[in-house]
């Protein structure tokens, strides 16, 4: 029976420091395997996610890209449109009747996800076939971070200690692209083709030589103000590769090689803009490895386990004024607007927007980490996770829960001549100075929101909420 080797694509859409697809490609040239890629669209699955179909959008786009891209190695790229995870053994079954096997993934840590990898595993080596697992997804795979005492880190600074002590150590290296593989004519069994998305992505450009001239304009021209120009939502001051990280266009390896590159002398300067930002790919490592080590976040659980008992106030009606940005808070509206419009959100404003619907409209952070994933081009569970316990006050590096955003004085500082206000909130864009920051003094403008609460007194309930729980705890 003829070896097939399968690269199995995930959140690896890339052909570029690609360890899976390199490794099955030298695997084949040494044993005579048959390489080919594969990746099966589980829609199903993907809304079971809330994954936004901006996103999924994105992923459609940059897999049809990916089949051209990989033609120029010889490697067909099989699309295949299924519907869950449930389903992707049968595929695997039915190309196991025709090859013996070789599976080559990245390893995942969500839990469907290791669900779904196990279950493969099973119906693979029931062929005979091996199921080869690469732990890629991050540059420290999770785990190999640990105290002297072997425990996990819990909190993010002494991890990023021990994390660049470990890059000083190994280094940082990339996969270079596989050598083309010999061409053979090779008759797959029939799947139902990949489908088109909606083409809401179309913003974003796919192919993998544009992404990656993004990311090296990025380390060569904007890095070096990157540690101020990024609370700034109005300036384009942050790299916007959030959405190809997610899904693997660009690896984060490739963008410290790089940024040690462009930013020799300085990537190692405490507070320098590439310092700055390689601590910001760190955090997406340490939210990563706190999701494997801690699988109770995956069900939603918070980290600190006694805010679980946080009474929320669960106001469908306020909840909904911050879906659709009418808050009557410019701030908060305008970003929320983001959002909904454009699939992506800055992180300042990422920030403000989860602050003011846990801590200002009292609601459950559970509700606006779904919202989030439900639009976010770059959802992300680690990251979106992370993100929404740091704002709640209840996960890792938790932001104490008395320190509490006020989003004015947020607006202020971070829109201080209020242009990105003026873009995203049309009722507002006439005011000048101050007013754009609180439009609610002499008469509302335009027909826009009145406050749908006091800032002072939610921020007193707040206190009171948290007080709750800690003195029970
Ligand atoms: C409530 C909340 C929800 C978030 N949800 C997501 C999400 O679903 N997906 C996501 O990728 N990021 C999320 N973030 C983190 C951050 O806001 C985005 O990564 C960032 O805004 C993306 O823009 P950028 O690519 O220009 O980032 P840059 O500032 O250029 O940073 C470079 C990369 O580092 C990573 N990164 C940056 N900040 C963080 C962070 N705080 N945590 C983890 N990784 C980070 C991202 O991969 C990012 O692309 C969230 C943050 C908050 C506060």
């Amino acid at each position: 029976m003829q070896q097939l080797n399968v690269v199995w694509l995930r959140n690896d859409l890339r052909s570029f420091d690609n360890a899976v697809l390199s490794s099955a490609a030298e695997d084949g040239a040494r044993t005579g395997a048959v390489v080919i890629a594969l990746y099966i669209a589980t829609p199903k699955t993907w809304q079971l996610h809330d994954m936004a179909p901006i996103k999924q959008d994105l992923i459609r786009r940059r897999v049809k890209q990916l089949q051209q891209e990989l033609a120029t190695l010889n490697i067909p790229l099989l699309a295949v449109e299924g519907s869950s995870y449930q389903q992707i053994p049968a595929v695997f079954k039915q190309l196991g009747q025709h090859f013996l096997l070789k599976v080559f993934v990245q390893s995942e840590y969500e839990l469907r996800e290791q669900q779904r990898d196990n279950a493969v595993d099973q119906a693979v080596l029931a062929l005979n076939g091996q199921f080869i697992r690469f732990d890629t997804q991050c540059i420290m795979p999770p785990g190999s971070v640990r105290t002297q005492q072997g425990d996990i880190y819990k909190v993010f600074t002494p991890f990023k200690r021990s994390w660049l002590a470990q890059l000083k150590q190994h280094g940082v290296s990339c996969y270079a692209r596989p050598k083309p593989v010999a061409q053979v004519e090779l008759k797959l069994p029939d799947f139902p083709p990949l489908k088109a998305g909606d083409n809401s992505s179309a913003e974003w450009p796919v192919a993998e030589q544009d992404v990656l001239q993004l990311m090296r304009a990025f380390c060569r021209e904007k890095v070096q103000d990157y540690q101020t120009a990024r609370d700034f939502p109005a300036i384009e001051g942050t790299s916007k590769l959030s959405a190809y990280l997610a899904i693997g266009v660009v690896s984060a390896a490739q963008c410290i090689a790089r940024l040690q590159l462009e930013a020799a002398d300085s990537w190692q300067q405490d507070k320098s803009g590439a310092e700055v930002w390689l601590s910001e790919l760190i955090w997406r490592e340490f939210y990563k490895h706190i999701l494997l080590a801690y699988p109770d976040l995956i069900k939603h659980q918070p980290f600190q386990a006694e805010t679980a008992a946080i009474r929320w106030s669960n106001n469908p009606l306020l909840f909904k004024a911050w879906c659709d940005g009418m808050t009557g808070y410019p701030i908060v509206d305008a970003a929320m607007r983001q959002l909904n419009q454009t699939g992506w959100m800055h992180n300042r404003l990422r920030m403000i927007t989860a602050s003011f619907l846990v801590k200002d409209l009292h609601i459950d952070w559970r509700w606006g980490e779904r919202y989030f994933m439900s639009k976010l081009i770059d959802g992300d569970f680690a990251a979106n996770n992370g993100g929404w316990q740091w704002a709640a006050s209840t996960g890792t590096d938790a932001a104490p829960y008395f320190r509490i955003f006020n989003p004015v004085s947020q607006s202020e500082k971070f829109d201080p001549n209020g242009d990105f206000i003026r873009f995203y909130v049309p009722q507002l864009s006439k005011l000048q100075g101050k007013a754009v920051h609180w439009p609610h003094g002499a008469g509302t403008a335009n027909g826009y929101p009145a406050p749908v609460v006091d800032h002072g007194e939610a921020r007193k309930h707040t206190l009171a909420l948290f007080a709750e729980v800690k003195k029970k705890a």
